[in-house]
């Protein structure tokens, strides 16, 4: 039987990531991947805030996305950000790629093709061989085996469809949003330009992303080159640890419920991942609590605001996002927004324009509904 100190369920960014940095501690690390290629079949949007930057480098960098504009469902829009780049959209493809490549150069094994179909204490079973380990990390994506194993469970899971498209821009560093029940009933659509001619083209939604995502199609005068599925989990799981085992990053939900993006609060848990597996085998921790400590200290806090931010936002009714984009269509408000505003930490520009403007939420229906919220 095959021994290592940590296996890895999942290539994604999260897993190739944790992999990278502990071997580079000097740990026998193997990555388990069911698909044939790294990074294959993507469902991302890469649009990644540059906090991600901060933490793995500028790999599969493409452009900075400066500016925001964003379509309530009465036609009218509202144009924020600037000329500072506080975004950037990558190749999820080579993203991906290059953090795997990262932690083989680190001397790490990566066994693509290879689904991890079993896992009980120290012994992992895939479709090739049996493995006898010390820790198991559930870096599997939304329908995790880890997390089931463990007993865990994610409140919910959005369906979102994603295509490739020709789509012409004026600006290719501007991303398009757009609200409202008729275009993403709960979530939102988006348009990621990868340049001057081609875009991501998607809709997150609580009932028929792929109907809503060709309705949007169809509404922008778009044809899809190549179609794209996933689901985005709204809420954390309600344990991420369990004796050697822990999840992170989609297997745990470590998600931002208000834009469904994932990387940078997966990698910030993938850092906690990191020392907490350092400390245990090295005998220092019994187990991995620390792991959920240090992630819930770190990102739990504005997991949860999104989570609630979310949860208003979901009420909300065509008139309430016209009404809002209007109210927000003020130079004051969006120098708030343009100084504040930092897609991980939603918060915190939030909280700010209502302070500066309470009348934002004034007059609204979803003041009303905000007191029936659970
Ligand atoms: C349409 C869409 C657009 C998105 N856009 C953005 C965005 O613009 N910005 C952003 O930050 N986030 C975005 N996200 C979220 C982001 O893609 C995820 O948060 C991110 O991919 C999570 O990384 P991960 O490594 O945790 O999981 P994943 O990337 O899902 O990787 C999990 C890996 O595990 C493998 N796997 C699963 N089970 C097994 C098994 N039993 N054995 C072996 N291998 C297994 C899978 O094949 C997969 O490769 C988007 C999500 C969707 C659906």
């Amino acid at each position: 039987m095959y021994g290592y100190d940590v296996a890895i369920v999942g290539a994604g960014p999260i897993g190739t990531y944790i992999a990278g940095k502990l071997s580079k501690k000097g740990f026998d690390v193997a990555v388990f991947e069911e698909h044939s290629e790294i990074g294959n079949p993507s469902h991302c949007g890469g649009l990644l805030s540059s906090n991600v930057e901060k933490i793995v480098g500028k790999i599969g960098f493409m452009h900075y996305a400066k500016r925001a504009r964003i379509h309530a469902p009465d036609g009218t829009f509202l144009d924020i950000g600037n000329e500072e780049p506080r975004a950037y959209v990558v190749d999820r493809v080579n993203f991906d790629r290059e953090l795997a490549r990262i932690a083989v150069s680190n001397g790490a094994d990566v066994h693509i093709k290879e689904r991890v179909k079993y896992v009980s204490g120290s012994i992992l079973t895939t479709t090739l061989n049996t493995y006898r380990v010390k820790v198991i990390v559930g870096a599997d994506g939304i329908n995790s085996l880890v997390r089931k194993t463990i007993g865990a469970e994610l409140p919910q899971i959005i369906g979102a469809s994603q295509v490739m498209a020709r789509f012409r821009s004026d600006d290719a560093e501007r991303v398009e949003i757009f609200l409202g029940e008729d275009v993403a009933p709960g979530f939102f659509g988006w348009v990621i330009p990868y340049d001057e001619n081609i875009a991501k083209v998607g809709v997150a939604s609580y009932t028929k992303s792929y109907f809503y995502l060709q309705n949007l199609l169809k509404k922008l005068k778009l044809k899809p080159l190549a179609l794209q599925f996933g689901g985005i989990p709204i809420g954390f799981a309600n344990r991420t640890y369990w004796k050697n085992m822990l999840i992170v990053g989609d297997a745990a939900g470590q998600v931002k419920a208000t834009s469904g993006g994932g990387i940078y609060t997966g990698l910030r848990s993938a850092i906690c991942a990191v020392k907490a597996i350092g400390n245990y085998l090295e005998g220092r921790e019994g187990d991995l609590k620390a792991y959920e400590s240090c992630w819930k200290s770190i990102i739990g806090k504005e997991l949860k605001r999104a989570l609630y931010l979310h949860k208003i936002y979901r009420k909300m009714r065509d008139e309430d996002f016209n009404r809002i984009i209007k109210n927000l269509n003020d130079p004051e408000i969006i120098e708030v927004i343009n100084k504040y505003g930092d897609i991980d930490y939603p918060s915190r520009v939030v909280w700010r324009v209502i302070r500066k403007k309470p009348f934002i939420l004034k007059n609204l229906g979803i003041v009303i509904r905000l007191s029936t919220l659970a």
